[in-house]
């Protein structure tokens, strides 16, 4: 198999070019290095690479793998939708393309055998402030994960060289075994032991990778926390895990968050609790104080006469909902603080007090 080209050079069209362009440089191309009408030596490579090239540059999910990853795996290149864009030549393109590759099951020396797998899922972990868990923010996580070898792009052959066509296998990953008995003639497919069922031998491993296609890189990520996520819940960021296999999806990275305290707030679900400390004059007299909210202070009446305990609600100061449709609530606590050392005046007033207050006194006995 030859080395992968990049396949915007081997089309030919400039990276950000549209379905259009890719289609009609591919068919160009495509007929130009057919096998019927080009004999010339390496017409065949180049044929199959214009091909593989647009199938992964005319599928939005695979072009937009391989600009992240420089790679997508191809497997069953002549098996139908690659020719899509072949419009009127679509039948006579896939004949002469069957004639000249043997049929469809083993295109381009790919096999069955590799199954689709996804990359590997990975944690990672934050620790934020209230605030940035109420308002939300962008917080760098650092991980480690499997990439694509940004050397060979994921081939394992050391650049400048070709991985070589298995010759057990003839590049097909299988092998046939034909057997005679006295019941006839039985044809054994087996996955080929020699290239383990990838058609190609690698004979200069990529210095990189040591042959392997992918390496583990450490990445800084720019993750964008949404505002109200809460202490222990989780974040998922898709295909931000480990490259997958044999043309398998990337894994996830899941980011869990711990929320620090506030010193003023406690956080119940959507709601925020505040406990306004203030004394006995101001829970008889009444009041009027600022407390404190996530948004600046706001002004709060104290009624007079207002309970120990008592709790005041502030609709839409407290947290935003996860889902960005509106906020909980804040509620303000009231807690009446008994002195616990009085001057000579305050202590003369108190009596005076006491003089005028209907004393309470526990129940009499039954
Ligand atoms: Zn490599
Ligand atoms: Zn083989």
């Amino acid at each position: 198999m030859a080395i992968k080209q990049d396949y915007y050079e081997v089309l030919g069209v400039p990276r950000n070019a549209g379905d259009e362009e890719i289609k009609r440089e591919f068919r160009k191309l495509a007929k130009l290095y057919h096998p019927d009408r080009n004999r010339e030596p390496g017409a065949e490579d180049k044929f199959k690479e214009i091909n593989e090239a647009y199938q992964v540059l005319s599928d939005p999910e695979k072009r937009s793998r391989y600009d992240r990853y420089g790679r997508v795996d191809v497997e069953g290149g002549f098996s139908g939708f690659g020719f899509g864009g072949l419009g009127d030549d679509f039948e006579s393109f896939f004949e002469g393309v069957a004639s000249v590759f043997g049929g469809f099951s083993t295109p381009f020396g790919r096999t069955a055998q590799r199954v689709p797998q996804k990359g590997d899922s990975l944690q990672s972990h934050l620790t934020l402030f209230f605030k940035e868990a109420v308002f939300g923010c962008s917080k760098e996580v650092e991980i480690q994960r499997i990439e694509f070898c940004p050397s060979c792009h994921g081939i394992g052959s050391e650049p400048g060289t070709n991985p070589e066509t298995c010759p057990d296998c003839r590049g097909t990953g299988q092998v046939k075994r034909v057997q005679q008995n006295i019941f006839g003639r039985f044809t054994h497919i087996t996955t080929c032991s020699r290239c383990g069922g990838s058609g190609t031998l690698i004979s200069n491993p990529c210095s990189q990778c040591k042959g392997r296609g992918r390496i583990k890189v450490k990445r800084k990520l720019m993750v964008k926390i949404p505002a109200g996520v809460d202490n222990g819940q989780r974040l998922r960021l898709d295909g931000e895990g480990s490259a997958g296999l044999y043309e398998g999806p990337p894994g996830d990275l899941y980011v869990t968050f711990s929320v620090k305290p506030h010193n003023l707030f406690h956080r119940d679900g959507s709601d925020i609790l505040y406990e306004l400390p203030i004394n006995f004059a101001q829970a008889a007299l009444g009041d009027e104080v600022r407390v404190p909210s996530l948004d600046g202070k706001v002004d709060f009446k104290i009624p007079p006469g207002t309970q120990n305990g008592k709790t005041f609600r502030f609709k839409g100061k407290g947290i935003p909902y996860i889902d960005g449709k509106g906020r909980g609530d804040l509620l303000v606590e009231v807690a009446i603080i008994t002195p616990q050392h009085l001057d000579k005046n305050q202590h003369h007033l108190f009596e005076e007090l006491a003089k005028v207050l209907p004393r309470t006194e526990p129940p009499p006995d039954i």
